[in-house]
């Protein structure tokens, strides 16, 4: 799941980023609103962190032109704790869920899963495929009821594709939601996840969960 920080206070922006690194979302950040509409424009985010007073174009803008332009990324507005009028202003522009500062990392993140959720039409933070289950809240997989242990890339990549199960996904696709705009890129790297991946959660279990659908990517699903 890949999330975008538009924040123009450093010391913030840096926190924000290293929390959700920290529970394994690949991350970009930026510090003006213009930046992020450039980002915006060229990646396709699964959540966007978006403060309200910005340099260049502020937040209730860049908003108002997102969803003009048609787009539904889930978006948390971070606002001051004296601007009740931005906060109506940006729930009626779309704004997806507010937060006042100053808030606590674990209600962001908490916020943050609500967001995701609902994007992936998830009623609760747990995922199941077949018996296959991942606890998004506490980052816990199990496969037949036996804990399975995941690299944080590999748990990211389990992720996407619970999120998306039945869906066909191509390797560029998983690599866009999986890696930030910082990663050079190699050409098999999502292959090599996926091969780590299936070792773990389909190895020496039936049936088999993640298929190759050849020249085009992977799905996972429990039919063959
Ligand atoms: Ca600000």
């Amino acid at each position: 799941m890949r999330i975008l920080v538009v924040e123009d206070e450093k010391q913030l922006n840096e926190a924000l980023c290293k929390l959700l690194e920290s529970e394994h979302y690949a991350v970009d950040r930026c510090y003006d609103g213009q930046e992020a509409w450039e980002h915006l424009a060229g990646a396709d985010y699964d959540a966007v962190i978006l403060d309200i007073m910005l340099p260049k174009v502020d937040g209730l803008t860049l908003l108002h032109r997102l969803r003009e332009k048609g787009s539904a990324v889930p978006v948390l507005l971070l606002t001051a704790r004296d601007s009740i009028e931005d906060r109506v202003e940006g729930l009626d522009a779309g704004a997806d869920d507010y937060l006042v500062k100053p808030f606590a990392g674990e209600e962001l993140l908490a916020r943050i899963r609500v967001l995701i959720r609902k994007q992936s039409k998830n009623l609760t933070n747990k995922l199941q495929v077949a018996d296959l289950v991942m606890d998004v809240s506490k980052r816990q997989v199990f496969r037949g009821g036996k804990e399975l242990f995941l690299s944080g890339r590999e748990y990211a990549i389990l992720e996407y594709l619970m999120r998306n199960q039945g869906i066909i996904l191509s390797r560029q696709r998983i690599e866009d939601h999986i890696w930030n705009y910082d990663y050079e890129g190699g050409s098999n790297v999502v292959d090599v996840y996926i091969r780590k991946l299936r070792k773990l959660i389909d190895e020496g279990y039936t049936p088999k969960l993640i298929h190759t659908v050849r020249n085009v990517g992977y799905v996972l699903r429990e039919q063959p």
